[in-house]
């Protein structure tokens, strides 16, 4: 099941997507996709519905009908750093022994296709393809084989960076990665039924047709599994988190020499089966 936030800005409604790739309107049953109905039971009452009985809203998602970020109401966006060895080769920086977390503001959260606008001052502003988990139901101290449990879904993530402030402005790297903008979340909630292999999804960003990032999930460090459990340990997880889990190579910081994104210019990415974003640099 692939759920949705349609609608403008701050006012997105609920939906799902249904086998023709139309919006079906969710909102008799259900406030908001957010952790109210992303626990295991809510879930399993969204999928019950038949998607033919739901309203069908007008528009074409992605083209006439913008899409918010696929989960409402975050209450924490984490994310997880180096987590591929060949991106910590080209950030020269060690394969990390166990799970680097950091936090991206929740102000930072956007559509998967709202123009992205270069702060003020911003000379190192740089893109990652990631893997996003949205947390079902919560927990704290989660075994690694009762992990799954806890995964509602998966969804696609650009952890927009700003590599200056992440890097020499001092302290944590978070200044450098929670700017508004810097966190577009979707185009949709694929439930992690409909993921039976989360380590096996090819993952790619493009600026201006130009391929920069072509990864697999396949080489990450610590598989979302992993994260979870490990993250558990430190924060009590709740319905509606949504952990980013590490880029593959070819960020612009990892280009000779390094090359950061312009006004003008446009980001592509995508996952396989988690669906695409267009982002315009303005
Ligand atoms: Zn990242």
């Amino acid at each position: 099941m692939k759920l949705v936030r349609y609608g403008e800005k701050g006012a997105e409604k609920p939906g799902l997507l249904d086998g023709d790739g139309r919006v079906r309107d969710l909102s008799g049953h259900v406030a908001d996709i957010d952790g109210a109905c992303l626990t295991r039971a809510g879930i399993a009452a969204l999928q019950a519905l038949d998607p033919a009985s739901l309203p069908l809203v007008e528009g074409t998602p992605q083209q006439d009908l913008r899409l918010g970020a696929c989960v409402g109401g975050v209450g924490k966006f984490l994310a997880v750093g180096l987590n591929y060895a060949d991106h910590a080769a080209e950030a020269g920086m060690d394969v990390p022994t166990e799970p680097i977390l950091f936090t991206k503001w929740t102000s930072c959260i956007a559509g998967p296709d709202d123009d992205l606008h270069l702060p003020e001052g911003s000379t190192a502003t740089d893109w990652e393809v990631e893997l996003g988990i949205v947390i079902g139901d919560g927990g704290r101290d989660i075994l690694m084989d009762r992990a799954a449990d806890h995964i509602a879904g998966y969804c696609v993530i650009n952890d927009i960076s700003e590599r200056d402030w992440q890097l020499r402005r001092g302290g944590t790297w978070d200044k450098g990665k929670g700017h508004d903008g810097f966190g577009p979340i979707g185009p949709w909630l694929v439930t992690a039924d409909d993921i039976p292999d989360p380590r096996a999804l090819r993952l790619w960003l493009e600026v201006d047709g130009h391929r920069h990032q072509d990864g697999t999930t396949a080489t990450m460090v610590f598989g979302p599994e992993e994260i979870v459990s490990y993250t558990s340990r430190f924060t009590t997880l709740q319905p509606g988190d949504v952990i980013a889990t590490g880029t593959p190579p070819g960020v612009g910081m990892g280009q000779k020499p390094p090359v950061y994104l312009k006004r003008g210019q446009v980001m592509r990415l995508g996952i396989d089966g988690l669906g695409q974003q267009r982002q315009k640099v303005i």
